[in-house]
């Protein structure tokens, strides 16, 4: 299963320092195998593979990951990406009412979620929503967006008998304009394929409503197939967005990935039950993660992650500590180090409580560091290693040549105090003693 074929990779790379064209290519072909049990389509695996290894080459490996983990984390970054990287909103921006189309195969889940989406735009956006059946064909289609309108509380179109889609969707969009509607949904009919009337007649509805969302509804379980059903919609309608439904049975995920990769188009929600409330708002890495099944392996490269910085910050308190008497290179030493750490904050979140409160009054900045770099500069080396020398008549001619006033250079001593002090302190508990904290 996907879960050993994962542990698979992670093994097979064991013990290689970079990535390389041929140390990886065994664990291309597991990850291309997890991607198709996944349920993602051949065309995209094949693209998907090949942008992979063109980012996995050369990268290199973090000392506390093996090679395959590190490869599966350039996978799922890579998986968030082409799913859009970050979760996308609806756009309702335009002169009222702003409408919706809903297309998508039978069955897709479009009625359904045309009746979810009403309840969430009126729950987040605050806005009057209306809802309007297209779909003549089954008699029961349009009761049933009925029932959803009622449930929800959206106000519902009522359609005449022997009205065609055309024509519903003009009188529909007067009745929401005459009452105020500020979103108008529209639910359209769908056949079991794809099929040329259908399309016919929803690109006319398109070009009548002139929707600012056009949302394809597909379903998850679809797999493989989605991806014919996506081309044939992205074709002939200007798709602004993708509902995937039924991520709540066991569909893989993999047509998320299918679907963007084909339509271009961002996943703006999910369908997660069959009930009102179950849409929430697509989170590419949510999905990546599910894609890859791989929650375990994830949680490890995390860890991997929190262990490389502790490593640094290992490494940095231990130079802070060699040097026996302190002095202001040694402070200007630890400010740049710091600063490429993330700031002070950062790093005394990886150090015992009792350092992190020595350290509070020395907060760090871009702004601060570059200018204590300034000041220190300025300094003679006598300076730099006696400050106990500095006098005003030393501290004007310092504050002159860093352009900062005598202040700033009194405060920046007061912080090289403070400093000097935790550094005593570090000595008295004992490097040792303290690395035992920096691992609880
Ligand atoms: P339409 O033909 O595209 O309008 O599809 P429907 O909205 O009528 O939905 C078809 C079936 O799928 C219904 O039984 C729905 O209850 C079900 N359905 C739709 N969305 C979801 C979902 O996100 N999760 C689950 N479990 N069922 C769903
Ligand atoms: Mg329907």
């Amino acid at each position: 299963n996907l879960t050993s074929r994962l542990s698979g990779v992670i093994k097979t790379l064991r013990g290689e320092t970079r990535l390389t064209e041929s140390n990886i290519q065994d664990a291309l072909r597991e990850i291309r195998l997890a991607l198709l049990e996944a349920d993602v389509a051949l065309p995209v695996v094949k693209d998907f593979i090949a942008s992979i290894k063109e980012k996995a080459i050369g990268h290199e490996v973090m000392s506390s990951l093996t090679p395959g983990q590190a490869l599966v984390g350039v996978v799922y970054q890579e998986l968030i990406a082409i799913m859009g990287g970050d979760k996308s909103d609806l756009n309702l921006a335009t002169v009222p009412p702003a409408v919706i189309l809903m297309a998508g195969l039978q069955g897709a889940g479009k009625t359904t979620s045309s009746g979810k989406l009403a309840k969430w735009i009126m729950e987040h956006k605050k806005k009057k929503v209306l809802l309007v059946s297209c779909d003549i064909y089954r008699p029961a289609a349009i009761h049933q967006l009925e029932l959803l309108a009622q449930q929800t509380g959206a106000d519902f179109f009522p359609v005449k008998d022997g009205q065609k889609p055309g024509e519903i969707g003009a009188a529909a969009l007067d009745f929401a304009r005459r009452h105020h509607h500020e979103v108008m949904i529209v639910d359209t009919a769908g056949r079991l394929g794809i099929d040329e009337a259908m399309m016919q007649e929803i690109s006319e509805l398109e070009a009548l409503l002139k929707p600012i969302e056009t949302l394809f509804v597909v379903d998850a379980m679809q797999g493989q197939d989605a991806v014919n059903t996506a081309k044939a919609f992205s074709d002939a309608l200007p798709l602004t967005g993708v509902i995937l439904t039924k991520l709540d049975g066991d569909a893989r995920g993999g047509a998320a990935l299918s679907v963007k990769h084909i339509t271009g188009k961002p996943i703006k929600f999910a369908g997660v039950a069959e009930k009102l409330t179950g849409l929430e708002i697509f989170h590419p890495d949510r999905m990546a993660s599910r894609i890859l099944g791989m929650g375990d392996v994830l949680g490890l490269i995390e860890e991997a992650q929190r262990n490389a910085d502790q490593e640094e910050a290992e490494k940095l308190m231990k130079k802070m500590k060699s040097g026996k008497s302190f002095d202001l290179n040694d402070f200007k030493a630890q400010f740049q180090q710091m600063h490429k750490m993330g700031g002070m904050s950062a790093l005394m979140d990886k150090l015992p409580t009792q350092f992190s409160q020595a350290a509070q009054n020395v907060k760090v900045d871009d702004k601060i560091i570059h200018r204590t770099v300034g000041i220190i500069n300025s300094m003679t080396q006598q300076e730099r290693t006696k400050p106990e020398i500095l006098k005003a008549s030393r501290k004007r001619r310092i504050a002159a040549g860093a352009g900062v006033t005598v202040q700033e250079v009194n405060r920046l001593l007061a912080q090289f105090e403070q400093a000097q002090k935790m550094m005593k302190m570090m000595n008295k508990g004992g490097i040792s003693k303290m690395m035992r904290g920096l691992k609880g």
